[in-house]
């Protein structure tokens, strides 16, 4: 079969690899129908993230038809069609067993503690070996361990780019709201305009935030929020310091309530950076979490979906314990969310395909990782087609 492998830093390789087969009872393969491109792909791309080998298959978005079924699997037959998740779960462990999926202890096979996390992760697909090294569903079949946990069975009428989301950044923009608690009457300050910023913006106003307001410096990403979503509001970091925008809009003690980061390590950027590395005092992407901190009023909430490596330093903990904040982290439990957000979407209040800006055979790969990566053709989301 056809998949798409990692070779090493900005270099992706549509080629062919032996096809998945049933190794255990509760596997489930699937063929791949839709596969999408994500920011946490970008990591792997840009080579931030460590434990990579040439030749693994990438991908961790991907929906499909249920090929193959394991002895044991009983919520798919041949023939469903169903979303994948991105992490991993057994459903039984410690961490399954509280939602926590993306903590799960048993599905991460490798013995790498992560030399940057200090602990071990669940497992994920299409990901770095410390992460399980499993490969991924940017290709025409995938092997889905456990499929009665990690997989959601889609209703034939809902057509793939409605679905396709719910295998990440659908309920990753969820689980950011739900990190800080996002309710009725909230002010919600996001940084990072990408698939998943947008997507936060439209979970805040469907979970009844009063304003949003999205940060960005790519002009194109802004303009796309405030076409598809009338009421938000939207600042350029490159045009202005967004703590004192932040400020001037709502005044320094009532505003905002919430700050989601939905950036991530690599990409993190901010009039901090700029003005303080040239100065040499700034050195890393805590200067973006330390924005936060500055714009977000005293007991405000913030929710952290971004990824990041280890440590940051200069993160400004002094003035987190002071104005009383409360700060939440995570890899999305995508299982946890399913059944609450496919009810969302059928009804039609979750319209998360408003992000796809383009659509692409897989055979075109590298092609769409670059224009995502090096944000071209005005990209917010690539979905791709075995
Ligand atoms: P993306 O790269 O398309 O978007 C990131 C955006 O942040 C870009 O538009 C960039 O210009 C902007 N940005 C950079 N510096 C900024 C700053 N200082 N202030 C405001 N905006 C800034 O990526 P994406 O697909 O939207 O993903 C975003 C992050 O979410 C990534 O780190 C990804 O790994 C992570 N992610 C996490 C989970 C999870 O489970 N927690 C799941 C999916 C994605
Ligand atoms: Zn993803």
């Amino acid at each position: 079969m056809l998949a798409v492998c990692w070779e090493g830093k900005e270099k992706m390789e549509v080629r062919k690899v032996p096809r998945p087969h049933i190794k255990e009872t509760t596997d489930v393969v699937l063929k791949i129908t839709s596969t999408c491109i994500c920011g946490s792909d970008l990591h792997i791309y840009e080579n931030v993230i460590p434990g990579m080998e040439p030749g693994d298959v990438m991908g961790h978005e991907f929906m499909g038809i249920v090929d193959e079924v394991g002895s044991d699997v009983k919520n798919v037959k041949k023939g469903d069609r169903a979303v994948a998740c991105f992490d991993i779960g057994c459903g039984k462990c410690f961490y399954c067993q509280r939602a926590l999926f993306s903590s799960c202890s048993t599905t991460n096979p490798s013995n790498m503690l992560c030399p940057l996390y200090g602990h071990k992760t669940g497992g994920f697909f299409g990901y770095s070996h410390i992460t399980g090294g499993y490969p991924g569903g940017q290709a025409q079949y995938a092997r889905v361990p456990y499929g009665d946990v990690n997989l959601l069975k889609v209703p034939s009428h809902l057509p793939d780019k409605k679905v396709i989301l719910l295998s990440d950044i659908l309920p990753t923009a969820w689980h950011a709201n739900e990190l800080a608690s996002v309710g009725k009457g909230d002010r919600v300050a996001i940084w990072g305009a990408g698939p998943v910023g947008q997507l936060a913006a439209h979970c805040a106003f469907v979970r009844g935030a009063e304003r949003v307001i999205i940060i960005d410096d790519i002009e194109y990403r802004l303009q796309f929020a405030k076409d598809r979503m009338p009421n938000i509001e939207t600042i350029n970091f490159d045009k202005v310091k967004v703590p004192e925008e932040l400020h001037k809009k709502f005044g320094t003690t009532t505003a905002p309530d919430v700050g989601i980061e939905a950036v991530g390590v690599h990409y993190a950027k901010s009039w901090v950076s700029k003005l303080e590395m040239a100065t040499g005092l700034a050195t890393d992407p805590s200067d973006m979490l330390n924005e936060i901190i500055y714009s977000v009023r005293k007991g405000g909430r913030i929710g952290i979906v971004g990824v990041y490596v280890g440590y940051t330093n200069h993160f400004n903990i002094g003035g987190f314990m002071e104005k009383a904040m409360s700060a939440a982290a995570g890899q999305t439990p995508c299982q946890k969310y399913w059944p609450h957000l496919l009810k969302l979407v059928e009804e039609g209040t979750l319209t998360p395909d408003m992000v796809i800006t383009h659509e692409m055979p897989l055979i075109k790969a590298p092609e769409g990782y670059k224009l995502f990566n090096n944000k071209e053709e005005h990209c917010v989301k690539v979905v791709m087609h075995p």
